[in-house]
Formats: C-alpha cells, structure tokens, sequence
C-alpha cells in the first residue's frame, strides 16, 4: 500500500486562512478511498479549538536542529473524520493568537520543515512520498536532499511539492541561510535558494522535489510567463519536465446544497427552483426588497487578485442595471470602503458584509443567481466551484483554475455551465454581466443553465486519480 505524508501549514478543521486548509482537509479523504494510506502533518498551533487539542495523542518528543540552536520537538496524534493528522508541538514558534503575520515566519517554517524530517523515525508509519504544499513546507524538499541524503532511514523518501499560490514565496534575508537553515554558502546560488541576493524558501521545493504540481492545468502554464510568474518563471519553464497541473476539487459531503443545513430550504439540481426560496430567504435578512430580481454575489478575501478593480472601475454601471448586489468578505480597506459606500448609496440595491462568516456565505451561493469573480489570477479558486454547485451562475475572467472550471454559455447549442471574458478589461467585464443578465427573465433556459452548473464536476474523484499516477510517478524517480 502506497503510503505518503502530507505537510502543510494549515488545514481543516483545525487551523485555516484560505483554500490550502480545505484542501488539506479534503484531498486525502479521497485518495484513502482510492488505496492510499495518506496521512497530514501540521504545526500544533495555540489557536486549535480545546476540544480537538485536548484529545491529542503524545508520541514522542526530540531535537530540532536550527543552525546552532536546539529547539523541542513534540510530536502528536488525532485521528478526525477517518483521517490521521500528525502535529508538531513548540510553543515558542506556535502558541500565538492566529498563523501569520509576526515578522519571523522565515524562522518558524523553517523550524516546521525541519522537524517533519526529524519527526519521521518517531511516527508509527514510514512514508514513501512527502507531499508538500506550500513555500512553509517546500524546505522539506531542499534540507531531504542536502542534509538528510546520506542517511539510510532517509534514502528512498521521494518528494511532491505543491504551489498553490506562487505569489506567496516566503523570501527572507539572506543571513537566515547560515543562521536559520544551517548551511553553506554554496546555495546561495540562482540553481538552489538564492532570489535577488535573498533566500527563497518556495525554491526550496521548485529546485529539489521530485515532482512539481499546481492547481490548475491553466494556471501550470500562465506561471511559465513574465505577466503570472512573479519572478520565477524562468526556474519554472527550466522545470516544465516535472511540473503538473492538477485541479483541485471541493468536500462534495461538506458543500451539498441537499443537505446543507445553513440553508432555509435544501435543493438539488431536480428541484433548483427552490432556490428561488433561499432567495427570498437572504433578501429579506440582508434587508433588500424581497422580488424577483437577478442577486449577483461576490465572496472573496478582498485583495487585488480577485479582480475587484475591474469591479471598482465600473460598479456604477453594473448598478445602473435592475440587479441586486451582495458583498461578503474583508481585506484590504480601500475594497472595504468601496462596498460600504455601495450599500450607502444604493441601499435597495447593494448589501455589504465586511466579514467572514462561513453560513452566511452557503446561504448567499444558494440565494444568489450570479457569482462574480473577475481575478487578475487564480491558481484554482474555490469560490467559483461552490457557487456552481449550490446553481450560482460563475462570471469568471478567463484565467488559471476560473478557466478550467468555468464553460461560457453558448446560446447556438445550449452548453455551458456560466459567463467568461478573457482580458483583464473593466468594460469587457460589464460586458460580459450584461449578457448574462439578458438571459435572465428566460426561465427556461436559466434552470437549464442552473442545472448545467450544479451537474459540473468538481468533486475529488478524478484529481485524487491524478494525484495517484503522480505519487507512482514519484516512486520511480
Ligand atoms: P483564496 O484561497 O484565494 O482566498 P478561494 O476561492 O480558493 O480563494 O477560496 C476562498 C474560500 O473562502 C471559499 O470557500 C470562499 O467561500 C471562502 N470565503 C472567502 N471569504 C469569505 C468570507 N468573508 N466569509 C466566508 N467565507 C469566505
């Protein structure tokens, strides 16, 4: 039985800041159902809900090495919903009031990629691949190869690093190269970590994996060119050979509109006109008139990447139409104010929800008939795929996984699952939610495109497989 680690930063339904811990949480369930003994190794964070911490199992405790310091090591079990996760325990580097954010993330990924190696004689099951995600866990990857290769336990380990997102890449001055990872100065080199005289942890995993994979085929290509290869895209078309693009799914248990219990009345896609309730449902607790009216919803962490400039550039125009609009998300405060004052100004037409709340947000994919999400990039996205599920039309910018999940409608034959433009253009944008609006009052043809979207795939089944034939792959690397 093959076996193989995942080690990530992050993961449902114990510590979570974006889609990495969904996936985390999700993948591994469908490779177990496929053969796979795959199980999770995450940081033992401060911020683990009591009663999941206080049923953790110990397992051992050991040394870390950090350059010239000696760190503890603690190591950790919960079995959770059929899955094992492992977790590594140092309060110093964990015990915080959230993830991120504290100026020496170089210094406590460093110590989390580290202490998996050395964790791993301790664990009561020996891996044939370590599957990696992220920059926090891509040194995994490089310390396998330099300072591990030598000894036995060690040699036929094989190595999966996964980018889901690479404008994250965890650069850090370069002293941490000698005084955190604890080598030489022979990889501060443009082959090995070195990143514009900085080191780079994410060229950890791109340079010494054995296989490379993103999550998107689309997205796997773009990030070979200048405009979404944030500086790497050289190192990424000299690795094209060991770079996959697979597309991630969602927990079609978790996102199931039928037995969503957030939702005022549950749907399938045989009876989606009971949308139609969930509607009226988020109409009237958001406050906005209760009619028949096309409902376009945005959730999204808001950042720049999710398009919200196009949105910005042209937000009077798309009010200007017979719609209602509904916002959910926070970030960055220019997006926050933008949306209030959208609900300020057109108050029967926009509700803002500057927060994060997970069942308003199943009840506003069911309630809503559009879901906007124009991204500069989007390595997968998981937004589009729950709204298709749940019958919220996607209006999409052609790019990364928006791309491979989202089929435009082509009113000649019927297909398609939503709405797509292709340049990252306001006016083509407005465009694109204009003709998607013209379709609306043709309720023949909308649940049929209801229907078509909440019977896209986008469950786990074929990406585990995909997974599978790269972990046998990696066997034979
Ligand atoms: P990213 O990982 O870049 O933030 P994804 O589309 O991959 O984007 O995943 C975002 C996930 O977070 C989706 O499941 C989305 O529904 C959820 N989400 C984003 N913002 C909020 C919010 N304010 N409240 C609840 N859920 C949110």
């Amino acid at each position: 039985m093959l076996k193989v680690l995942f080690a990530a930063s992050e993961g449902v339904p114990f510590a979570q800041t974006g889609g990495l811990a969904d996936v985390i949480g999700s993948l591994p369930k469908e490779l177990l159902k496929l053969g796979v003994d795959v199980r999770i190794i995450m940081p033992k964070y401060g911020i683990i809900p009591s009663v999941y911490k206080d049923q953790f199992q110990k397992l051992a405790t050991f040394t870390v090495p950090l350059a010239w310091r000696k760190q503890y090591g603690g190591l950790e079990k919960y079995e959770y919903a059929g899955l094992t996760f492992y977790f590594i325990d140092n309060e110093y580097y964990f015990k915080r009031g959230g993830l991120y954010g504290y100026g020496d993330e170089g210094e406590r990924y460093a110590y989390f990629s580290r202490a998996v190696l050395e964790a791993l004689p301790h664990l009561d099951f020996k891996p044939d691949i370590l599957h990696c995600h992220d920059w926090q866990t891509a040194l995994i990857c490089f310390f396998l190869k330099t300072l591990y290769h030598n000894i036995p336990f060690y040699q036929n380990l094989k190595t999966l690093f996964t980018i889901h997102n690479l404008k994250y890449q965890g650069v850090c001055p370069k002293v941490v190269l000698t005084d955190i990872l604890g080598v030489g100065w022979e990889y501060f080199t443009k082959d090995s970590l070195e990143f514009y005289d900085q080191v780079n942890f994410l060229k950890g995993g791109l340079g010494y994996a054995d296989l490379i994979t993103t999550v998107s085929k689309t997205y796997a290509e773009e990030i070979k060119t200048a405009y979404y290869g944030e500086q790497l895209d050289g190192l990424l078309r000299q690795k094209s050979d060991k770079l996959t693009g697979i597309i991630n799914g969602i927990d079609y248990t978790n996102f199931d509109p039928a037995m969503d219990e957030n939702l005022s009345v549950p749907y399938s896609w045989q009876n989606c006109t009971l949308k139609q309730q969930n509607k009226k449902f988020l109409q009237e607790k958001l406050n906005l008139p209760v009619r028949d009216v096309p409902l376009i919803a945005i959730i999204a962490r808001l950042v720049s990447q999710k398009g919200l400039d196009l949105i910005a550039c042209v937000l009077n125009e798309i009010l200007a139409q017979d719609v209602q609009l509904v916002i959910l998300g926070t970030g960055e405060y220019k997006y926050e104010e933008l949306f209030r004052w959208a609900a300020q100004h057109y108050p029967s037409k926009v509700s803002a929800q500057i927060t994060f709340n997970n069942s308003l947000a199943r009840q506003i994919y069911a309630g809503s008939d559009l879901f906007l999400m124009p991204s500069l990039f989007e390595p997968c996205g998981l937004g589009q795929m729950i709204a298709l599920r749940y019958g919220s039309l996607p209006i999409v910018r052609e790019t990364g996984g928006l791309k491979d999940t989202v089929r435009p409608f082509n009113e000649f034959t019927g297909e398609g699952n939503g709405f797509s433009f292709t340049n990252y253009n306001a006016h083509d944008m407005l465009y694109t939610i204009e003709r998607a609006l013209s379709f609306y009052y043709n309720k023949d043809l909308w649940c049929q495109l209801v229907q078509n979207a909440m019977q896209t795939d986008c469950s786990w089944q074929r990406p585990a497989q995909e997974y599978l034939k790269l972990y046998n792959l990696a066997t034979l690397a």
